[in-house]
């Protein structure tokens, strides 16, 4: 006989470990399958991890403040002993530049203030306390390093700055989704891996399991997709690429690794930046070192890869980042030899996630996470139990939506605006800011 389980979930990444883990502690037997050899292997294991709360809309805002109060309680939120340790948040707090790009954050103070969030604005002298010695001159558009006038101020002055403290990066995302792992196998939930799912089978108009790719097939009525850059190929599957309004595709990544400059102390007092005017955002990084990240400025093509065939060697658009920031320290020193990660986000058509039923009774989507839903994991991993619960249980969520109630915020969303067939959100960024 096949073995059976209430729900499989595709993926052990770390938002497949918290749907995992959410339906394992609702009582559900769980399995996450995963194709690599450990916990968050995939995408997560080189994801940037910043939590932070600025955000283009409100309930992408509302999301992320409740995402963050499951990261400042992690060791609550996991609530085992894991013996390889818990993963740490670091709340150095986040520092955002105020550029006519992003209307001077003004949308984004007025979401916090909505949502109580704490933050200060910075004047330049305020801003330049924070970072001794960042160029205030503005740069954009940015530009790539053959265009004329790269490196070369345009005109007027950065607006400032606003400082949001609660915030900060998780310092290892890999080790955050194995907690959860723990946290999940606690709960009475399992994991298979080096578990590659071929297919997803269906009966009498519903899924019915999954077959590995060693020929082992596992019974369930319930299959979830958080494959990460891989969700597109597990739609796939079970023939749903076209019938949903919103897709996936994978978004290949560079994120070099460099020194501070050396005139500050950036291992006591580094924090989270991001600055739309030259499109790059920093965090610290293990080693005293400055991971930086581009914000993927319209002059930058956009590399779409098969996450299997990605070439997974930085190139010289990992030095152009480093260039770009170095407008803001003169003192950033190019190495010689760029080191850091390559990885892919999972891209919707508007950068928000879809966290939905589909078409297929008992098939559920976790995708779409955009380069942007490490922080939301905790919240993720509830609302997709919440919802799969519900529509198992003969809710119809595409004529009436699925509503969940956040635990520290105490405010009902509608888990519809994840839908898979929402109209493109024009309120958002557009870009891995969500
Ligand atoms: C470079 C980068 C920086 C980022 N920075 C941030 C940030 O600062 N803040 C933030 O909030 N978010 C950030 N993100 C986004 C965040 O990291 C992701 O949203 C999150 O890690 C996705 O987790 P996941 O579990 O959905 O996917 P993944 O971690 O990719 O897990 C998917 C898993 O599915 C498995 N899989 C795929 N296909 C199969 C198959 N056929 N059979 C079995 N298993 C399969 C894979 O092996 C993989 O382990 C970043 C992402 C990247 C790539």
């Amino acid at each position: 006989m096949n073995k059976q389980y209430d729900a499989i979930i595709i993926g052990a990444g770390i938002i497949g470990a918290a749907v995992g883990l959410e339906l394992a502690r609702r009582g559900w037997k769980t399995l996450n399958v995963d194709k690599n050899g450990a916990a968050g292997f995939g995408s997560t294991s080189n994801s940037s991890a910043i939590i932070r709360t600025y955000y283009s809309t409100l309930d992408g805002t509302a999301m992320a403040y409740e995402g963050y109060h499951y990261w400042r309680d992690w060791a609550k939120y996991v609530g085992v002993e894991d013996a390889s340790g818990l993963a740490h948040f670091n709340e150095c707090g986040c520092l955002v530049m105020k550029v006519e790009h992003n209307g001077y954050l003004q949308k984004a103070m007025q979401l916090s203030d909505q949502l109580g969030i704490p933050y200060r604005e910075l004047n330049l002298e305020e801003l330049q306390a924070f970072i001794p010695d960042y160029d205030p001159r503005l740069y954009y558009p940015p530009k790539r390093p053959d265009a004329e006038g790269f490196a070369e101020p345009t005109t007027g002055m950065l607006q400032g700055a606003v400082h949001w403290p609660k915030g900060g990066y998780v310092n290892d995302p890999q080790l955050a989704a194995h907690n959860l792992q723990r946290a999940a196998e606690a709960a009475g939930g399992s994991f298979r891996f080096n578990a590659e799912v071929v297919a997803i089978r269906q009966a009498n108009g519903r899924v019915c399991g999954i077959s590995l790719k060693n020929g082992e097939q596992i019974d369930s009525p319930v299959v979830v997709n958080v494959a990460g850059p891989h969700s597109s190929k597990i739609n796939a599957l079970v023939g749903l690429t076209d019938k949903m309004k919103m897709s996936t595709r994978a978004l290949r990544q560079e994120v070099p690794y460099v020194s501070p400059p050396a005139h500050y102390d950036y291992t006591k007092v580094g924090m989270v930046t991001s600055d739309s005017d030259v499109a790059v955002y920093s965090r610290p990084a293990s080693g005293g070192m400055m991971l930086l990240g581009t914000e993927d400025p319209d002059c930058d093509p956009r590399d779409w890869v098969d996450p299997d065939t990605m070439d997974r060697n930085l190139t010289d658009e990992a030095v152009m980042y480093i260039m770009r920031m170095a407008q803001r320290y003169p003192q950033l020193g190019i190495p010689n030899q760029v080191r850091g990660t390559v990885e892919a986000y999972d891209v919707t058509e508007d950068w928000i996630p879809i966290y939905d039923k589909t078409d297929l009774p008992g098939y559920y989507i976790a995708i779409g996470t955009s380069g942007n839903q490490f922080k939301n994991t905790a919240v993720a991993g509830k609302m997709m139990a919440t919802l799969i619960t519900a529509c198992e249980a003969g809710q119809d969520h595409d004529k009436d939506p699925v509503q969940y109630t956040m635990e520290y915020l105490g405010r009902t969303v509608s888990i519809g605006f994840y839908s898979r067939n929402r109209e493109i959100n024009q309120e958002s960024s557009f870009s891995v800011l969500g």
